[in-house]
């Protein structure tokens, strides 16, 4: 090996661990991917969670990871296979018995999120993979031991035709200078870093499953536009209190829908082996669903596909001496509902790299100094990177309240079209959405969590300072003047907008 050069491992070929060996072969060092299952290219391999496909919402944090892989092919090529949704359409219906959508944009300056099949992604990082000659995929490969004192690591290796056959697997020992476990949440890399690492952890599985159902593109349409039921620049949302059904569009016209509901609700539909009850419960809970997905193509869509449960991991620190680091969803798997899990993870990918690369820059290919610079630049990743992704694991948690709640509330809308007013009309304020501080912007999250608290408060100042004090001075004048009627009007007034305030409040801290 070249001096300087060094053998980097990458553990897993997601979307994050293969964007991370993009940035390790870009900087010529040797890299190895280790994949548990079969290339993701080769149609006989078992997608990950069994499912047909995710679509998922890309957004500026990983298309901004996308743009400094130093691939200036990269970008274009993955969005290529994106479709813009510029907002999100709420569907309902009146108490008239009609349907409804209205459009909410998520974005007072016109900018959208990208839908993107997770497997589409992934294939075209592999692809880019594939033509650097510094990079050696290992397929089948699933890591079972690493000892990160001698760098070493044990992998057991399949031919996936034989998965489940236990006495076909054979165990492979390699060693490497550095590991990048980006084996998802129930990565193998962060079980044996927790070995030597005196790591603190915290998981919670949400009392929330999910299944995906599938709506068809339009018979005979001839059109691109024309094939899409409804609209595809839109993420769909069918909000409940309890629960929710959201669709994102694919490219060939149909949309992958996702069901959220509590457990309980699962075992009750699951209970019904008849499937009698799963459009009934669309059409109370989803109005128009049962019109876009045939009743019977619901029920065999609910009984065949998985129905999975949901985990938020927190842990701390990221990495152990010069060895290791946790990158993606094996650091910080979070619930789906603000659409950054994987965004976060590519800002994983180049906030790590910056770092390395600063540290990089003082060793002078000396690779004891290397190793040492090393451990001084993960020691920095984890002290930068864990506020951040435990603030948008936390955002992420909130969210599903927003989703499936908060979008239909005035007080939500009310806040969202001011913070938006005063973006467009008093720029020098530097107000933005906290959604577009996420979606849109490149700010560490904890400081997008900061800033729109610190917006709440001043909100709530100026309604109660401008607003709710000169109403109430005018309620008591009323009351006191006048009692009876007119007072009773103005103290309810009162009282109501205090609840709005209230309500701004929660809003915040929920
Ligand atoms: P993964 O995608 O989990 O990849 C890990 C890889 O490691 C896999 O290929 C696996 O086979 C391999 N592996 C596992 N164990 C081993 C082992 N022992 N040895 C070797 N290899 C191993 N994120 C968004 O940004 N936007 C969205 O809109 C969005 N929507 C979502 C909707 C749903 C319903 C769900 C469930 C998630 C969503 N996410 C979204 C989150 C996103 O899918 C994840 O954050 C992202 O896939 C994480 O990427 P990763 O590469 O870290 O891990």
């Amino acid at each position: 090996m070249d001096e300087g050069k060094q053998k980097v491992v990458v553990v897993g070929a997601g979307p994050v661990g293969s964007l991370a060996a993009l940035y390790a072969a870009n900087r010529g060092h040797d890299v190895e991917i280790y994949e548990l299952r079969g290339d993701l290219r080769d149609p006989s391999t078992t997608p990950l969670n069994f499912t047909r496909s995710i679509n998922l919402a890309l957004s500026e944090r990983g298309l901004n990871a996308m743009r400094h892989a130093n691939q200036p092919r990269l970008i274009d090529y993955v969005k290529g296979v994106t479709i813009p949704m510029r907002g999100r359409m709420i569907h309902g219906k009146r108490p008239d018995g009609k349907l409804y959508e209205e459009a909410q944009d998520y974005d007072i300056h016109g900018r959208s999120i990208l839908a993107i099949d997770r497997g589409d992604l992934n294939k075209r990082l592999l692809d880019m993979l594939e033509e650097m000659p510094n990079v050696t995929f290992f397929f089948n490969h699933k890591l079972t031991g690493a000892d990160f004192k001698r760098n070493k690591a044990w992998f057991e290796v399949k031919d996936e035709s034989t998965y489940n056959l236990r006495d076909r697997a054979r165990e492979i020992e390699i060693d490497f200078d550095f590991m990048i476990g980006a084996d998802g949440a129930h990565s193998a890399v962060r079980y044996h870093l927790m070995k030597f690492a005196r790591m603190d952890y915290q998981q919670e599985y949400i009392d929330t499953l999910w299944c995906e159902f599938q709506i068809a593109p339009r018979a005979g349409s001839s059109s691109a536009k024309s094939k899409f039921r409804i609209s595809p620049n839109h993420l769909h949302i069918w909000p409940g209190k309890e629960f929710m059904f959201i669709a994102i569009p694919s490219e060939d016209g149909s949309f992958t829908c996702t069901l959220f509901a509590p457990v309980a609700i699962y075992e009750q539909l699951e209970a019904d082996t008849a499937g009698t009850q799963i459009p009934l419960f669309f059409d109370k809970h989803f109005p128009g669903v049962t019109s876009l997905i045939h009743p019977e193509d619901l029920i065999d869509q609910f009984q065949s596909n998985p129905h999975l449960p949901l985990i938020s991991i927190k842990c701390k620190p990221y990495h152990f001496s010069s060895s290791v680091v946790v990158v993606g969803d094996a650091a910080h798997a979070m619930v789906p509902f603000y659409g950054q899990g994987m965004n976060a993870g590519l800002e994983d990918v180049r906030i790590l790299f910056d770092i390395l690369d600063k540290h990089d820059r003082m060793t002078n290919d000396d690779s004891d100094l290397e190793a040492s610079q090393r451990e001084i630049a993960l020691t920095e990743y984890s002290a930068v990177r864990i506020a951040d992704a435990h603030a948008i694991n936390d955002l992420a948690l909130q969210n599903y309240i927003e989703m499936r709640s908060s979008v239909l509330s005035p007080v939500y809308r009310w806040r969202k079209a001011l913070e938006e007013w005063l973006s467009v009309y008093v720029p020098s304020l530097g107000w933005q959405t906290k959604y577009s501080r996420v979606s849109f912007g490149n700010e560490r999250y904890s400081e997008v969590v900061r800033k729109s608290d610190r917006q709440g408060q001043v909100l709530v100042r100026s309604l109660v300072g401008g607003v709710g004090l000169p109403l109430l001075a005018g309620s008591l004048f009323l009351w006191f003047r006048y009692k009876g009627a007119i007072g009773r009007a103005a103290y309810g007034v009162f009282y109501n907008f205090m609840g709005m305030v209230c309500r701004t409040i929660h809003g915040k801290r929920r």
